[in-house]
């Protein structure tokens, strides 16, 4: 069956998303938008992982636990754990490794950790959004370690790209798909890629997935990707991106 999906939306938590992208309101807005499986992917934290969780479940979305790790070379990797618990586990790892740098909410923006009320239940003061500690290849170990699947993020953009920090993928990690950010102009989806691979045709094999990343709520994909699943779960969606 077709599942409508995003794979990639930062939370209030992540300091440079919008105070309201609470749990509850995307998840609403995901239902609004007509999708069936989202990931809250916050920078570094999985902190409001749990809420959205909770939130989708008694909405009928599901959130695939996840979170959007910065490496120590600076490159974003959008990390999918099949429960909870393994990806707190994950976030412990990236917590110990997190430089000693507290947040400033005037400059960042604030990190506020919700429960499945909506209510403030906290503010993470360790800044969130910087490189942490652990390199690519330590990273990779420690999610597929803990089952869970690793998808370079927005490889097409200059800023914090595996391609633009590395110049290339190396194979070796084992990559199956690709975050591709749709750029914002009237050629489809599908033609942008095309034109990328075109570009850059070493990349030809992968797979290609395009996630909103969304900070606002206004930017959470519309019924756009989907993935064909036997049925609509997190192992389902797992077993297909790795
Ligand atoms: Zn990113
Ligand atoms: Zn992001």
């Amino acid at each position: 069956m077709k599942y409508w999906v995003d794979l990639h939306i930062h939370s209030c938590l992540s300091p440079c998303a919008e105070s309201d992208m609470t749990p509850n309101n995307i998840v609403n807005m995901a239902l609004i938008k007509g999708l069936d499986i989202i990931a809250i992917t916050d920078h570094n934290s999985v902190g409001n992982v749990k809420a959205a969780m909770e939130v989708g479940e008694r909405s009928g979305i599901l959130v695939v636990p996840g979170m959007e790790l910065c490496t120590s070379e600076e490159i974003h990797l959008v990390c999918l754990f099949p429960d909870y618990e393994n990806a707190l586990s994950f976030e412990r790892h990236v917590y110990e490794n997190l430089p000693p740098i507290t947040n400033r909410e005037d400059i960042f923006g604030a990190q506020i950790i919700m429960d499945a009320n909506d209510n403030e239940a906290g503010r993470e003061t360790r800044f969130l959004s910087g490189a942490c500690g652990l390199d690519i290849e330590t990273s990779l170990n420690l999610v597929r370690g803990l089952n869970g699947i690793v998808i370079p993020a927005h490889i097409n953009r200059q800023s914090y790209s595996i391609l633009n920090t590395l110049g290339s993928i190396p194979p070796e990690y084992g990559f199956k798909y690709l975050e591709y950010s749709k750029q914002k102009d009237t050629v489809p989806l599908c033609s942008q890629i095309e034109k990328f691979i075109q570009m850059n045709p070493e990349l030809g094999s992968y797979n290609f997935i395009n996630s909103s990343d969304a900070h606002f709520l206004g930017d959470i994909l519309e019924q756009e990707i989907f993935f064909d699943l036997p049925d609509k779960s997190i192992q389902s969606i797992l077993s297909v991106l790795s």
